[in-house]
């Protein structure tokens, strides 16, 4: 295998000046030729191998490479503020499309509900999240796309793994080389799946004996139920309760490790929005408080199958928009309260304050510029230390605190 500090140099072959794109390509086809006996420990036969890997060239158009002089590319869940993530005009849209489209494929929502106990709505808000319903194109061939983020990504251990499994999906038949697409990242087919899920979830449910999550509908959301379900799915559960939380509301409680029944939090005076009443079973279900956007917008008690579809999309706004629009499909109203207008901090300041945090014992978790619930749950440990007003949300003004006090 290529080590990264080999591939770095293939890059500087590519941009720089002497070496030619030749000697790059030999360097990758022989990253690919290694890769054999693995591939065959997996199954793989040569035929299949040696088609999908003749001719093959690395895509060095693709965002996120790990090539000396670009930056990671953002994703758009964590630069975005919840307002404009999770903003109402495609609540409305998406919601109306999918509406329709429950009802054109009940017959195959109602079955995979039956096996997996996930409710048909989750399933097409992450076809919807995912791909627009299928409308978004996936521009780029899963094989080549795999094998450019083994060889030259960020994450290449993990890549060099997935393009391995891809292999083994082209050997099993599921489907052919030349419509295995993916997004740029390598996520394949309407709900996209990396091979590694694939492998582990993805079901045959139209009954042609391929699981062709590309094409087939009903294999697309069979498949991201069995995920959900492998997950962990809980049947019958929501993902969250949107309540209003009581005068005062201490936002530093809003962290996973804090749960209470919902009967607990309700006694405390969080109080479910648009008077939704809870059943029995309800009000013993255990949850933590989520706080999106500190104190300036909806507040939510999120239950286990929250953190199932957190597993599916590390980011909090990714999972509030597809469990609101599988509220939406299902009927229920807008966010009771709306989401404020706050600013969400560069990535590198937002680095600076979690060091400083975790410098001053507030915080341990992960320095990736990223506002996630620990991250706030600290800056209002660290608000409430330092006589500030405590709202969970970061701002350059304490930051500015923060750097002055050192
Ligand atoms: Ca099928």
């Amino acid at each position: 295998m290529l080590r990264p500090i080999a591939a770095a140099a293939f890059v500087l072959a590519i941009f720089g000046s002497s070496p030619t794109a030749l000697a790059a390509d030999a360097a990758f086809a022989k990253w690919l030729a290694d890769l054999w006996p693995q591939a065959q420990a997996l199954g793989v036969s040569r035929p299949v191998f040696d088609q999908a890997t003749r001719g093959l060239e690395p895509d060095l158009t693709l965002p996120d490479l790990d090539i000396p002089g670009r930056a990671p590319t953002p994703q758009p869940e964590f630069v975005s503020t919840p307002a404009e993530y999770l903003a109402e005009g495609s609540f409305a849209r998406l919601s109306v499309q999918g509406k329709k489209l429950a009802a054109e494929h009940a017959a195959t929502l109602g079955a995979v509900e039956r096996r997996f106990g996930v409710p048909a709505e989750v399933i097409l808000a992450i076809w919807a999240r995912e791909t627009n319903y299928g409308a978004q194109k996936l521009p780029y061939n899963a094989v080549r796309v795999l094998a450019t983020q083994g060889y030259v990504g960020r994450r290449r251990e993990q890549f060099r793994q997935e393009f391995l499994l891809a292999l083994k999906i082209l050997q099993d038949g599921d489907i052919k080389l030349a419509d295995m697409k993916s997004s740029w990242a390598g996520a394949m087919g309407l709900t996209q799946f990396l091979p590694t899920d694939f492998s582990k979830y993805a079901v045959d449910f139209d009954g042609d004996g391929r699981r062709d999550i590309w094409n087939s509908v009903p294999d697309a959301l069979a498949s991201t139920g069995s995920q959900l379900a492998g997950k962990g799915w809980q049947r019958g559960q929501r993902w969250a309760y949107e309540v209003q939380t009581p005068a005062g509301v201490d936002c530093t409680i809003g962290v996973p490790e804090v749960t209470k029944t919902l009967a607990e939090w309700r006694r405390l005076g969080f109080v479910p929005a648009h008077g939704r009443r809870l059943s029995a079973r309800e009000l013993d279900e255990r949850a933590s408080l989520l706080l999106p956007a500190g104190l300036y917008g909806p507040a939510f008690l999120t239950t286990k199958n929250y953190y199932v579809l957190k597993d599916y999309n590390f980011s909090d706004l990714y999972v509030l928009f597809v469990g609101h629009l599988a509220d939406r499909i299902a009927g229920e109203p807008a966010f009771e309260r709306p989401w404020g207008k706050v600013t969400q901090m560069k990535t590198a300041e937002l680095e600076r304050m979690q060091q400083i945090l975790a410098e001053r014992g507030f915080y341990g978790d992960k320095i990736d510029g990223k506002a996630g619930m620990l991250t706030r749950a600290a800056l209002g440990k660290y608000q409430k230390a330092n006589g500030l007003k405590v709202d969970c949300w970061p701002t350059t003004a304490v930051l500015d605190h923060m750097t002055r006090a050192r």
